[in-house]
């Protein structure tokens, strides 16, 4: 977000003044159909819409407002909605009016921070959405090894920020991924298994509430909300900004990638399997399976984020393995193998993905996944991502995100730039993750697509599902937060 600087007094602040007031303002609106939450349709007040305006620092959008179809995009083209109104929020404040305007007004309602949703939960077909995306900015505090997050921040933000201290947390593995929605839902990453999941790192959250409320989660406030908060989603309310625990790190890490070809792919997996299982916390290892000009090939991404002399030792195994035909890990800034994923994973495109976690992998699962990726065109993508180590400190009752025994996640992922086939082509994604489902016990809530039911999510979480349920009945009774991973206020 571009901040109006206020550089100095007198010409620059006059000449900066008039561009933009205190409130926005919308003068002549009628009225407007709207989404209930209920699925039914409703007429909305004009003079409420302005009211609304007025109460806000930043914009209201409707259909006619000329930002209103940048606003409205998300990341994957595939969802293509078109809410009633956008609430532009710009601070605590706009999203507590934007709240009690939904809950007063009993609008489908959705909230959209990096607008990355898999299952495209941060838009709505005609409802209301909360978009936080102007509220971004990070401050570290390098004393208390602390970083002060708003919620509308993306992950190469957070990464920078901390980098430019010496200092690291668990993010995504792509920049442009919001990082409320990441860690709400437990956040995986290249340096989790070193550090925990990105929610394992969070000190505390400011959050309002379904009733308008403003409250801090943290050890001491809240604790309820606290634990929820940490892989239990949007659920509970609006987080606003979150406080991360940081950790010392060597802003270079050891970093790249080593690659062979598919018909190694057999004897590298299974060799894989076998240190990845026990490495050091400090190497995060995800291979994936994808298409070169020249044929199919298996790379492994590597990131040590320890101590290079014995990292370069302990990858010597990785690297002597098979005739790779590349292999270019080398000392690297972090931030920038953060970034490696942008461009192919870039906002706009049209994704299909199914994924699960794996809690064993046997040679015969090997054989399947090499298998059924050689069945696929070169739009598609297998990937793992790397779990264990630091993943497993906390209990699965210790936070809401229950699947902490996983050893692996694994991922298929269809990407297209246009519309063209997409029906056909996401029906080979599903009938290709029906090949591989039986292997996975469990999901990544995060990455879930929007086939996914409540069952689903009963299922997942498990035992801790009954105590989400609770909170719900607690914080948002009517379930107005609803367009997540969606926790019921009372059970079936
Ligand atoms: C390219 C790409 C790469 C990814 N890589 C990783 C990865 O490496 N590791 C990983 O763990 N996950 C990864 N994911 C999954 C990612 O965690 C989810 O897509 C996540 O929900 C994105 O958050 P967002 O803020 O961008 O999404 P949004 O679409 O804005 O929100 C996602 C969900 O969270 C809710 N939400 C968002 N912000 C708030 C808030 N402030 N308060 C309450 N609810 C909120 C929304 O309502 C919605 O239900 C990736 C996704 C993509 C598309």
């Amino acid at each position: 977000m571009k901040r109006r600087q206020f550089v100095g007094a007198g010409l620059a602040l006059a000449a900066t003044w008039p561009l933009r007031g205190f409130t926005s303002v919308l003068k002549g609106v009628g009225d407007l159909p709207a989404k209930t939450l209920a699925g039914g349709d409703a007429m909305l007040p004009g003079s409420s819409i302005e009211a609304l305006a007025a109460s806000l620092r930043g914009d209201v959008l409707l259909a006619t407002s000329p930002d209103y179809d940048r606003t409205r995009r998300v990341w994957n083209a595939l969802f293509d909605k078109k809410p009633a109104l956008i609430a532009r929020c710009t601070g605590a404040s706009d999203v507590r009016q934007a709240v009690n305007f939904a809950r007063e007004h009993q609008l489908l309602t959705a909230v959209r921070a990096g607008g990355h949703s898999l299952s495209g939960k941060s838009s709505c077909e005609g409802g209301f959405v909360i978009d936080l995306q102007q509220m971004q900015g990070v401050r570290v505090e390098p004393e208390t090894k602390r970083a002060y997050l708003e919620a509308g921040s993306l992950l190469g933000q957070l990464d920078h920020e901390c980098a430019g201290f010496g200092l690291a947390t668990t993010a995504g593995t792509v920049s442009h991924t919001g990082a409320a929605g990441l860690t709400l839902g437990g956040g995986l990453g290249r340096l989790g298994r070193h550090f925990g999941l990105a929610c394992d790192n969070v000190a505390s959250f400011d959050v309002v509430t379904a009733d308008g409320r403003f409250l801090r989660a943290s050890d001491h406030e809240n604790p309820d909300l606290y634990w929820g908060l940490r892989g239990g989603g949007g659920n509970f309310g609006v987080v606003t900004s979150i406080e991360y625990r940081l950790h010392e790190m060597n802003p270079v890490i050891l970093g790249g990638n080593v690659v062979w070809p598919i018909e190694q792919a057999r004897d590298v997996l299974r060799y894989y399997r076998d240190i990845a299982a026990d490495a050091p916390d400090a190497a995060n290892l995800a291979p994936d399976l994808h298409w070169e000009p020249d044929g199919a090939k298996l790379a492994i991404e590597v990131c040590w984020s320890g101590d290079h002399a014995q990292g370069e030792a302990w990858l010597k195994k990785l690297r002597a393995l098979g005739k790779s035909v590349r292999d270019d890990i080398a000392p690297m800034p972090y931030v920038a193998l953060q970034s490696s994923g942008d461009e192919i994973l870039g906002v706009g495109q049209y994704y299909y993905l199914k994924g699960g976690f794996l809690t064993q992998l046997k040679d015969d699962g090997i054989d399947l996944m090499i298998d059924a990726f050689k069945r696929m065109p070169s739009w598609f993508l297998l990937f793992f991502d790397h779990g264990g180590g630091a993943y497993r400190h906390m209990a699965p009752a210790a936070t809401a995100f229950p699947n902490r025994d996983m050893l692996f996640a694994l991922g298929t992922i269809g990407i297209w730039p246009n519309k063209d086939g997409i029906e056909e082509n996401s029906e080979k994604v599903r009938a290709n993750w029906r090949e591989l489902e039986p292997l996975t016990k469990g999901f990544y809530t995060n990455l879930a697509g929007p086939e996914m039911t409540m069952a689903h999510y009963r299922e997942n979480y498990g035992a801790n599902f009954e105590r989400l349920v609770a909170l719900k009945a607690k914080y948002d009774p009517t379930n107005l937060f609803r367009l997540n991973a969606n926790v019921p206020p009372k059970m079936a």
